[in-house]
């Protein structure tokens, strides 16, 4: 989202950016898992749940991409809204037009002269300007322990989450959301398939455990994950375990902030290195938004003035 929302501005300023992206799909934690399931194409919602619209500014940029969203009426007393069919389509949509090389992990980052090199497998790239939207902890990995903003996101503290996306027979009844107080491991469960323009012949759940149960289970192999969550699961949604068509877990290593930095992006001096994520102002969608539009708008100013 930070990274498309300030591609898709400095695009719109007359730039021509490049997007390079790990990801095998678009939209990194708006994330939709595709699974065909007895037959069905199925889809998991197994990041960002929902998001809300609390900035004018966010409202407006969404307004050309209403086909790509939908409210989520949960019965909340906040508007939620959802990608339609799956979370993934809005950054889908926020692509297109956009320069953007999916499945290219960045390995490595030297200075060379006036430029930055970005080392890939599949080759080098070379930039003049470098904005980095990776969760705090990775970007920090890539710049090293002695670059001068590291210790800028070493105060930024993340929580991960471990998600288990099940399926089963039927439709289920509301209520679709469950959020659990105290010890139950599983703090969000939600059905996934109740959301709009998803497919309704099978129910979709997806369970998420609290930090705590999520960092100390953090290393377990996905089917032990399916193990021990999916009995928690079935016996909240008074399901037999057996019963599931499908059960997978996704560890998410960097899912939630929960200290942010409390600014909404970082520049070094010379104004060549940028850096932004929903890390900056919170762990929301709309705040990794607000991050890459501050991006766009600074690095836009920086390069007009240059
Ligand atoms: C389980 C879960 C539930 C959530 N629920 C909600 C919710 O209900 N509501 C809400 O508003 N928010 C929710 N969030 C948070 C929300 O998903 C994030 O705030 C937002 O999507 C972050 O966007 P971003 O652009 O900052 O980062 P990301 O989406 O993480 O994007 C970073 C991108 O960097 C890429 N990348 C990383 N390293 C490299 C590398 N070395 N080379 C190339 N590419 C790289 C990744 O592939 C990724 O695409 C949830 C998140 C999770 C994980």
């Amino acid at each position: 989202m930070a990274g498309l929302a300030c591609a898709g501005q400095l695009a719109a300023a007359g730039h021509r950016p490049l997007v390079l992206d790990k990801g095998r799909g678009i939209g990194g934690r708006m994330a939709t898992r595709r699974v065909e399931i007895a037959g069905q194409a199925c889809g998991f919602d197994h990041g960002a749940q929902y998001f809300t619209i609390r900035d004018p500014e966010f409202r407006m940029a969404l307004s050309p991409l209403a086909d790509a969203i939908a409210p989520w009426d949960d019965g909340g007393s906040e508007p939620r809204f959802v990608g339609r069919p799956g979370m993934s389509s809005l950054p889908k949509a926020m692509a297109e037009g956009i320069d953007l090389r999916q499945g290219v992990e960045v390995l490595a980052l030297r200075r060379d002269g006036s430029a930055w090199l970005l080392e890939t497998k599949g080759g080098l790239v070379m930039a003049r300007h470098l904005v980095m939207t990776m969760p705090a902890p990775q970007a920090a990995r890539l710049l090293g322990r002695d670059h001068p903003l590291v210790p800028r996101l070493d105060c930024v503290r993340m929580a991960p989450c471990l998600t288990l996306m099940a399926a089963f027979p039927g439709a289920a009844p509301r209520p679709f959301l469950h959020h659990s107080s105290g010890t139950d491991p599983l703090a969000w469960i939600a059905q996934d398939s109740s959301k709009p323009g998803r497919h309704a012949g099978l129910t979709c759940w997806v369970a998420q455990a609290d930090p705590d149960w999520s960092a100390g289970h953090l290393e377990e192999a996905p089917d032990s994950l399916v193990r021990l969550m999916l009995p928690l699961l079935a016996k909240t949604i008074g399901a037999e375990p057996e019963m599931a068509l499908h059960a997978s877990a996704h560890r998410w290593r960097y899912a939630r902030v929960t200290t942010p930095l409390g600014t909404p992006c970082l520049a070094d001096e010379d104004g060549t290195l940028w850096l932004g994520g929903d890390w900056c102002l919170g762990a929301r969608v709309e705040a990794a938004w607000q991050s890459g539009t501050a991006l766009a708008k600074a690095l836009t100013r920086h390069l007009h003035a240059g």
